[in-house]
């Protein structure tokens, strides 16, 4: 047995025993579809804690963690700000259906950091925020079209399950069924970082779109960076047909600096989503943007969005103990210069192996894909060799290391990942990719 390889108990035999009972309880053993491992294949993993950058599951075992809940923990898990501020409000009431000044506190955090959201409301999934905006933006405009970008991710309502990302590109489902064909057929797909097919869609359907959605660093179809001019030219595009633009944060926000991706990437949307981080590990997202749009939403107009756990005090509590840390000096420097490391160290390990990779990185987040050209799409990222993916995933898991299960979902760094960690995950990727080309002829 090689040096990394296997501090997990193989048998795994409680997490089995407990994954196949909730199978018959649960639709699928799970609450959400990715976590069920169906394109990775092997054991799907059943959690019984974590700390700072490791999970432990059902059988004890240690895995460095680069899923981080998919985005949502920045800081590590049970981060001991966040976890006090917690069991604090646990015992002060957590939900109390009327205003508390938490949301007014949570609130101040975030339009500090973002300047350009005047008003937010808070919702409890990132889900209910892309839901909401394009709501906001179908009522501000009068306008039905939205246009989106395959393979971005924006929730799962019904507008945004044609040509997704994330689990529906994991799972090869390009319409969902249940969709009315007449809402789906408002919802129009163009290729990423293409902005001349933006403008013809626009020129088809010319003062019908109400808004324009998108990642400004897509992360659910794996990483893919935006191309310069690509964002520039959709905020041109919609102001100048008066569609709105919904910059859609929910990863990208406070992921790679104290604030929104916008700032660092110089647009400027009309609406903006955020969730993950936001919450701190608990279920908050929210929507927001100037107030001349925010202030058509109820009570103040009539665009309807309510929600009986918006806004809680023990999620807003979580979301001021995590973005109170975000002013740390040298926090996301340090993340992403982790970050880089382990991309070089994969980059040399897959050419070492000769097993072409193409590795698509920015700050604490970055993609694998197996595939020989340059991943600038959701076309290019679906070249990727996804069962080769899974190889990697399952060699990897076998050494304690766990990225994400499928090809199409980012890697993400927490601010408890150490240079040791680094380490060890190259010397895992080296013996994975070694077993990898072993076992089948070089490309
Ligand atoms: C995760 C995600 C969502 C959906 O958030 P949920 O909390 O899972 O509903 C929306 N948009 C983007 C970009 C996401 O990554």
């Amino acid at each position: 047995m090689s040096k990394t390889q296997t501090i997990l108990k193989t048998e795994r035999r409680r997490s089995r025993e407990i994954f196949a009972r909730a199978e018959r309880v649960l639709v699928g053993g799970v609450n959400s579809p990715v976590r069920a491992f169906r394109s990775v294949g092997g054991e799907p993993l059943v959690i019984d804690r974590a700390g700072g950058q490791f999970l432990y599951d059902a059988d004890g075992n240690e895995l460095l963690d680069y899923v981080c809940s998919w985005g949502a923990i920045l800081l590590g898990h049970s981060n001991p700000a966040i976890a006090d501020a917690i069991a604090d409000q646990a015992r002060r009431g957590t939900s109390f259906g009327v205003t508390t000044e938490l949301e007014l506190e949570l609130a101040t955090l975030i339009t500090q950091a973002i300047p350009f959201l005047e008003k937010i409301r808070f919702v409890s999934s990132g889900t209910e925020a892309t839901m909401s905006a394009v709501r906001l933006a179908r009522g501000v405009t009068k306008r039905d079209f939205i246009v989106k970008f395959e393979g971005c991710y924006h929730g799962h309502a019904d507008s945004f399950l044609s040509q997704a990302g994330s689990g529906l590109a994991t799972l090869g489902i390009a319409e969902c069924p249940g969709v009315p064909q007449a809402l789906a057929g408002l919802t129009l797909n163009v290729p990423y970082n293409d902005p001349e097919a933006v403008e013809k869609v626009f020129a088809t359907h010319k003062g019908k779109i109400a808004a324009v959605i998108v990642e400004p660093i897509a992360a659910n179809m794996g990483v893919v960076l935006p191309e310069s001019g690509f964002l520039k030219g959709l905020r041109e595009i919609t102001q100048r047909d008066g569609a709105l633009l919904i910059v859609d944060e929910v990863i990208t926000g406070f992921r790679l600096r104290n604030g929104s991706a916008q700032e660092l990437l110089g647009i400027e949307g009309d609406l903006t989503t955020l969730g993950k981080i936001i919450g701190g590990g608990v279920p908050v997202a929210a929507y927001g943007g100037r107030a001349e749009w925010m202030n058509h939403v109820a009570p103040l107009g009539p665009v309807y969005q309510a929600g009986t756990l918006a806004g809680n005090p023990l999620a807003m509590r979580a979301g001021i103990a995590a973005l109170g840390q975000l002013t740390k000096p040298g926090l996301y420097e340090e993340m992403t210069r982790l970050a880089e490391r382990l991309v070089r160290g994969l980059r040399a390990e897959s050419e070492r192996a000769e097993i072409a990779a193409q590795i698509n990185a920015i700050g604490s987040l970055a993609t694998v894909f197996f595939t020989t050209g340059p991943v600038r799409n959701y076309a290019d990222a679906k070249r990727s060799d996804t069962e080769r993916y899974a190889r990697f995933f399952r060699e990897m898991l076998a050494r304690g290391v766990f990225f994400a299960p499928s090809q199409f979902e980012a890697a993400f760094l927490s601010a408890a990942h150490t240079s040791e960690n680094i380490d060890r995950t190259l010397a895992a990727a080296h013996e994975a990719l070694q077993v990898m080309a072993a076992a089948e002829p070089a490309v």
